[in-house]
């Protein structure tokens, strides 16, 4: 089996506190505040390495956390940072959240090096809270606790070709054949519960990956059955082997269940149906006699419609080597760009969705205000000075319906947002 995956627990670092403490010098019996800010706690950092393929490597170690930052100091000293921790994985690894599923990051494609979990901010020592009434407080800011979340590590292989078809038309007994794969052969249906991926080499480092796509029914589009889940592989392939019983031995017509299972890829995504498609007309070898030649019906049917036939035996091995060249030579025609998932899940928003927050005007200033433990905690994973992170904030208004909250309060284009002590322009 191709598709490795892990599970584990993922830890950032917790900011340090900020510390409470006073001058003492000779001579100068009541000082004031000198108490350091506490170090930002470690981020937990996925990085690919080149040199691993797999992920076993995390079948031992479950647990992973980045180090906390150190409390503040007297004299005004800063605490020390919490060192990162850098996760090393393979190219092409998909990290999601493992309750949801949802993506987090995707290290494949130009994404190499990615912050998966932000270490929490450091508290401000006592020696930024005195003021002219209060010049001992003997308060200081705690820093922000540790986030830990379980992931599932996935690498992804990326299939070249998705091998569509009925059950039984034997696209297992193919892959068998033309792969290192060894998927289940059956003459009932949905024997695989995963895709099952191969390596097709041909000659001299010629070669590409398969996935054979299960329990493609009637109905899959909708959700029926099991075939949503396969959908969603076709959706990364380049190209489609669409593969009939040309002997009908189960009775079946080829010609419409090519239509029939075009019809459930394009309900399920119109650009599905644009993939170049080679159908693989198997089973030549029981084909008896008959009427007409169900290859030329299928010929006359399709290649009018630029869809290549190749008449093929899985079991006898016939035709095979013309439908893998002809597969290698279309896939030379087209784009290779890896496809790289988006971000669904963002650890730092969903840690918080509990917490309340409340969105009002201030009549008196003419501001509308956004405040509560939910806004302060995100603020303080977030930079908004960067671009990135004022885009991150953005989207976390818009997510939580805070944008929405304040469009319903009447907030027009220019008016101010006021968010602890910062100020900004709204603009839709
Ligand atoms: P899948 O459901 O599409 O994966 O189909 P399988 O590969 O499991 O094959 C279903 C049945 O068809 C099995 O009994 C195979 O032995 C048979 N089969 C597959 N390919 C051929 C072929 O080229 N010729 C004949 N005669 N039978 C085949
Ligand atoms: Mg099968």
């Amino acid at each position: 089996m191709f598709a490795d995956r892990a599970r584990i627990i993922i830890k950032s670092g917790k900011g340090g506190d900020g510390h409470v403490s006073f001058r003492r010098e000779k001579y100068v019996p009541n000082g004031g505040p000198d108490g350091g800010d506490g170090g930002k706690g470690g981020d937990v950092i996925f990085e690919v390495d080149d040199g691993l393929n797999t992920l076993t490597d995390f079948r031992h170690k479950r647990k992973y956390a980045a180090g906390n930052g150190e409390e503040g100091k007297k004299r005004n000293c800063h605490g020390k940072n919490g060192e990162d921790l850098i996760v090393k994985v393979p190219a092409g690894t998909v990290i999601r959240d493992a309750e949801s599923g949802k993506v987090i990051a995707d290290m494949s494609g130009g994404s190499r090096r990615q912050i998966i979990l932000r270490g929490g901010r450091g508290g401000n020592g006592n020696q930024h809270y005195a003021t002219s009434t209060m010049q001992a407080p003997k308060y200081a800011q705690p820093g922000q606790p540790a986030i830990e979340l379980e992931v599932m590590l996935e690498l992804k292989v990326i299939a070249d070709v998705g091998l569509v078809g009925f059950p039984n038309v034997g696209k297992s007994t193919l892959l068998s054949r033309v792969t290192n794969a060894q998927p289940k052969i059956a003459n009932y249906h949905f024997t695989t519960l995963n895709p099952n991926l191969g390596v097709v080499d041909l000659e001299e480092g010629q070669g590409f990956v398969i996935a054979d796509i299960p329990g493609l029914i009637e109905g899959a589009s909708e959700g029926v059955g099991l075939g949503h889940e396969f959908l969603r592989h076709i959706e990364r392939t380049k190209m489609m082997i669409h593969m009939v019983d040309a002997a009908s031995t189960e009775g079946r017509d080829p010609i419409a269940d090519i239509y029939a299972i075009n019809k459930e890829l394009e309900a399920y995504d119109p650009g599905l149906c644009k993939k170049p498609q080679i159908i693989a007309a198997n089973k030549i070898d029981a084909i008896y006699g008959g009427d007409e030649d169900p290859v030329e019906k299928l010929r006359r049917e399709f290649e009018p419609q630029g869809i290549p036939v190749y008449p093929i035996s899985a079991v006898t091995g016939q035709g095979l080597k013309e439908l893998l060249y002809a597969v290698w030579n279309l896939l030379q025609t087209l784009d290779d760009a890896p496809i790289v998932f988006e971000q669904e899940f963002f650890p730092e928003t969903s840690l918080y969705a509990d917490e309340p927050y409340t969105v009002s005007y201030d009549e008196k200033e003419q501001e509308y205000v956004i405040e509560g433990p939910r806004i302060e905690k995100m603020l303080g994973y977030t930079n908004l000075e960067s671009e990135k992170g004022f885009l991150f904030f953005q989207r976390f208004l818009r997510d939580q319906g805070i944008l929405k909250e304040l469009e319903d309060l009447g907030i027009q284009e220019g008016d101010t947002v006021r968010i602890y002590g910062l100020s900004f322009d709204y603009y839709k």
